[in-house]
Parts: structure tokens; C-alpha cells; sequence
């Protein structure tokens, strides 16, 4: 997959392929990632990319000509996303339709934002990474390129697939422990200690389901029960009534 980010900071990405998954997925091969700068574009002496805002109001917006040659100029016509505080709230589910793409390209504001005629012109989806303003999208852009390297095929191995984890079309994931099994008297529960598989099954779920239920009840309202899902509900609903557990 290639994705091509437009900024004014490319030295904001400069680090990536020594990070991570994205190093891993940029390593083989799985990820191109493309740093364009966007005043390279700028067609004025001085290379500006902003100006003031038509209307008054404080701060600059970036303009609209570096920004569509800097569009235009990549090939294959890419989709556009625009990061910005007014876009739908990233989840891992626009993660996912954003792997299946080819190539990609996430746009970064800065200042005010862009010329509204690069939006209604040229951009596909405004992305947002939460209910709160950034100074620019760059910070996001490392969220959404993160996200989608650990998605990539061939980049996670077997062991560390992510199909178990949180937001994955279900429940939370279940608490991990790791050795020792007794950390200076903070003892790692016994079930997972025991070999026995359907009983680390059964404590997962259970696990999986209340911390859901504690930590984004809504969730519950998007996924369907099947009957031992709803058996484990019971079951956590009257626990949490005790004020106990029996898992
Ligand atoms: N004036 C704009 C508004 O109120 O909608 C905010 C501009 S913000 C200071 C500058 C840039 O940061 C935006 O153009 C966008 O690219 C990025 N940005 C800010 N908050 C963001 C968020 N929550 N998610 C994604 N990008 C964000």
C-alpha cells in the first residue's frame, strides 16, 4: 500500500522507518510511505502556502494553489483524506477500509485549516482522531499510518495477530499477564496458570465481557449475544450486583 502524506513538516515523519510496525511494514515492503512537502508546490517567489481569512478572523488559512498542484501532481488520482477536527471520528473499522485502498493520500492542515475549495474540490473524507483540535494533522496522520501498518498482510506475525484485540468487531480484549506469576505478592489469576484450555477460554470471555460492560457499555448495544455470550452476561450482571465475582 502507498500512502502519500501531504505536509508542512515532513521532518514530522522522518523518524518512522525505525519505529515499530510501521518500520516493520515499511521493510517489507508491505508500506510505501511518501513525505511530500507541500510548499514545493508554492508557485510565488517566497514559497507562502497560507493567507489571511476572506471575512476577518485571526489566524492564516493555507491556500488553495500549493495544495491542488500538490494533489494533482501525485498519479493514479488517489483518495483524499483530510485530517481534521471536523471529520468522522476514526475507529478501527475505517482502519480496515482504509488498508483494503492502494494508495492513499492524508492530507495536514495547519493554521485555520485549508481553503474550503480544496475540501469540495478535492478531498474524498475529512478524518478526525477525537473531539479536539490539534495544531496540525500530522500528529494524526502518525495515528492513522500506525493503525494501518499492523493491518497490512505479512506484518504481524501469527502469534500477534490482532484478531482478539479491542475494537475488533467485538468485546475488549481480556487482561494480560506476563512472568512471574507472583510479582511481589500480586499473584497472576490461577485459571491461567492452569493448561486448561477451556477454562482459560471460559475466564476470558467473562473477562472480555466485563471489562466491556464496565469500560464502553455502548459497545454492547452494537454486538449481538449468542447464547453463552448472554449466559456470561447473566452471569456478570449478578456478580456485579454481589459486589464479587465469580470468574
Ligand atoms: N480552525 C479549524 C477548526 O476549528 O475546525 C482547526 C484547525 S487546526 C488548528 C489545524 C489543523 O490541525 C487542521 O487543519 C487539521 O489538519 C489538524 N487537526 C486538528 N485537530 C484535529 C483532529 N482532532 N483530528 C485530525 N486533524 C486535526
Amino acid at each position: 500500500m502507498k500512502i502519500s502524506v501531504l505536509t508542512l513538516f515532513p521532518e514530522a515523519f522522518a523518524w518512522l522507518k525505525d519505529y515499530s510496525m510501521i518500520g516493520r511494514a515499511i521493510e517489507k515492503g508491505a508500506l510505501d510511505l511518501d513525505i511530500v512537502q507541500i510548499r514545493d508546490f508554492a508557485d510565488n517567489k517566497h514559497k507562502k502556502v497560507d493567507d489571511y481569512s476572506f471575512g476577518g478572523g485571526p489566524g492564516m488559512v493555507m491556500a488553495p494553489q500549493p495544495l491542488f498542484d500538490a494533489i494533482t501532481s501525485l498519479p493514479d488520482r488517489p483518495k483524499v483524506y483530510y485530517l481534521s477536527p471536523q471529520g468522522r471520528v476514526l475507529d478501527q473499522e475505517k482502519l480496515f477500509s482504509m488498508k483494503e485502498e492502494k494508495n492513499i493520500i492524508l492530507l495536514n492542515g495547519h493554521y485555520e485549516g485549508i481553503d474550503q475549495r480544496v475540501i469540495d474540490e478535492l478531498v474524498d473524507e475529512e478524518i478526525s482522531i477525537g473531539d479536539y483540535v490539534l495544531s496540525g494533522g500530522e500528529m494524526a496522520s502518525l495515528v492513522i499510518i500506525d493503525g494501518i501498518s499492523r493491518l497490512l498482510d505479512g506484518v504481524l506475525s501469527s502469534e500477534e495477530s490482532y484478531m482478539d484485540e479491542s475494537h475488533m468487531g467485538g468485546f475488549l480484549e481480556f487482561p494480560q499477564y506476563t512472568r512471574p506469576a507472583d510479582f511481589r505478592g500480586l499473584k497472576v489469576p490461577e485459571v491461567l496458570l492452569s493448561g486448561h484450555h477451556e477454562k482459560i477460554e471460559d475466564y476470558r470471555l467473562y473477562q472480555r465481557m466485563k471489562k466491556t460492560l464496565l469500560k464502553r457499555p455502548d459497545i454492547f448495544e452494537k454486538i449481538s449475544l449468542n447464547e453463552k455470550e448472554e449466559k456470561v452476561y447473566r452471569q456478570i450482571k449478578n456478580d456485579l450486583e454481589k459486589g464479587g465475582q465469580s470468574n
